[in-house]
């Protein structure tokens, strides 16, 4: 007979989701059973998402500051890249972070499992691994992400065609890359190709990069990337792909009609989620584009299964994941939460950075809002200069009535780590003079949300300008 294993709570997928909804479920009492496809928990996010890319675009940085520290007088031999050394690196903060998670999962007595889930019904699924086995659970949190979105029709198997995962196993420096995507994944995995010596050539589909972002922020990003990268084309698809001993043939579509011969050509066009082969069908749970109908408790319209992380939508974002996670246990365990955030930060790792949260001026101007825009240009910030770099802009959006901080955009080295304090400040409800009367320490690039609080009341005291 067909061993059935019982617990509270099954949770499927250990991603950032997955494993937060696991850990918070064990914390509150519950029997807690996590099943991945993997050896160890992590998901997207630390096998090949988040940590690798990150891990890889710090060497990008260092590789850039080093040819930078030319304008401080300080000149570098040309750096010798070890890929096999550049990668062992990469995996091994990988590994420490996964296996470390497998740990916590034991200490806090989550039994990991690893194997294919696929539900029977709304209360049992089965599992599909080296020994087949029944769960019988009381409530079931679907946590299975998201994977790259095939390129259709182009969707030729070969070496020579690599999506994010099997670009940041970096198996080489290609000499002539194509990046099809100019989002926040493109770039970022155009940025550390570029950095370990690629030509890299960007193809973007609509008329600027990264779709929908603050076009102030995005500018100097662009001027950035308009040197690091060979070329971006703008406005462009791909007509045809052709395979041949010299490399991948690629046609382009755009106000010339042309072809260029590549070595390897990355496709980041998207994230499809993972709901196919789950055995849905057999629960009540609903789909709209494939991606899990959740409510704001994370609940979906099967009363005992709950679904958080990519696989429940946009913002397909690790941290996203976390909250969600942690809101569903929370909420099968019989408490109050629910995803009422104002502020869900985004980060683009590029150099320089954008990040931004809150509401952004493009919404509000869509929607008809009222608002007041404040901007500080790092060119006045003692420490940008410090870095040798002038490039960055902080941007607040205000309510004109109450001055209370609706939403903040950052572009600068390190914006990732500033945009905290925006969130905080929406959150919290800050208005401009809180963040006025804060002070900020000196010299720091922290010092720029503050004097753009200021800047509204014309009070920065390093740019000159009127109050608004
Ligand atoms: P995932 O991390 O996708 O994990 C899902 C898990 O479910 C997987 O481990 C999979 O094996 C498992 N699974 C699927 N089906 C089954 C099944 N039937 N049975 C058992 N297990 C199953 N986000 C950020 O916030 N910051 C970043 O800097 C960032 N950088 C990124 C860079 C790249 C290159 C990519 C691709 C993504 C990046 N993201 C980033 C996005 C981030 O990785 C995702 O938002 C995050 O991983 C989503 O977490 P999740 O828990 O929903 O799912």
């Amino acid at each position: 007979m067909e061993k059935v294993y019982e617990t509270d709570v099954v949770v499927i997928g250990a991603g950032p989701g997955g494993y937060s909804a696991a850990f918070q479920a064990a914390d509150l009492g519950l029997k807690t059973t996590l099943i991945d496809l993997r050896e160890q928990p992590g998901g997207v996010c630390l096998h090949a998402g988040c940590i690798p890319s990150k891990a890889l675009l710090h060497i990008g940085q260092v590789l850039q500051q080093a040819e930078h520290a030319s304008i401080f007088g300080i000149d570098f031999k040309k750096p010798h890249v070890e890929l096999h050394r550049v990668r062992k690196w990469k995996n091994e903060v990988t590994q420490k972070l996964t296996t470390g998670l497998g740990q916590i999962a034991k200490m806090r007595g989550v039994k990991f499992i690893q194997g294919r889930a696929i539900f029977q019904d709304s209360s049992h699924l089965k599992v599909e691994g080296e020994t087949p086995f029944k769960v019988s659970f009381k409530h079931a949190i679907i946590a299975t992400g998201s994977r790259p979105t095939r390129f259709q029709p182009f969707d030729i198997k070969s070496e020579r065609i690599l999506d994010s995962s099997s670009g940041l196993e970096i198996q080489e420096i290609y000499k002539r890359l194509l990046i099809v995507g100019g989002g926040y994944i493109g770039l970022e995995m155009g940025t550390i190709y570029a950095s370990l010596g690629s030509k890299v050539t960007v193809l973007e589909l609509t008329d600027g990069l990264l779709p929908g972002v603050d076009r102030d922020l995005v500018r100097p990003l662009a001027m950035k990337l308009d040197k690091l990268f060979e070329i971006i084309h703008l406005k462009t698809r791909v007509t045809n792909l052709i395979e041949s001993s010299q490399g991948m043939e690629v046609q382009f579509n755009s106000n010339l009609n042309y072809s260029e011969i590549f070595d390897a050509v990355l496709i980041a066009v998207g994230r499809t989620a993972n709901t196919e082969n789950l055995g849905l069908e057999n629960t009540k749970v609903q789909l709209k584009n494939n991606f899990v109908i959740t409510d704001e408790q994370s609940r979906t319209s099967d009363p005992s299964i709950f679904a958080v992380g990519d696989v429940a939508g946009q913002p397909m974002l690790a941290h996203k994941a976390f909250r969600e996670g942690k809101i569903a246990a929370k909420v099968l365990a019989g408490e109050a939460a629910a995803l009422d955030n104002l502020a869900i930060p985004a980060v683009v790792f590029t150099d320089p950075e954008i990040a931004w949260c809150g509401l952004t001026e493009t919404e509000a101007k869509e929607e008809g809002q009222q608002i007041l825009v404040a901007k500080f240009p790092w060119a006045a910030s003692g420490r940008s200069l410090t870095l040798g770099r002038r490039d960055g802009l902080t941007k607040i959006i205000f309510d004109p009535k109450t001055q209370a901080v609706l939403g903040v955009g950052i572009v600068g080295p390190g914006a990732g780590e500033l945009i905290a304090e925006g969130c905080l400040a929406v959150e919290m409800g800050a208005v401009a003079e809180d963040i006025v009367a804060t002070i900020h320490p000196h010299p720091t690039l922290s010092e720029t949300v503050m004097e753009t609080a200021e800047v509204l009341f014309g009070q920065s005291s390093h740019i000159y300008k009127r109050r608004q």
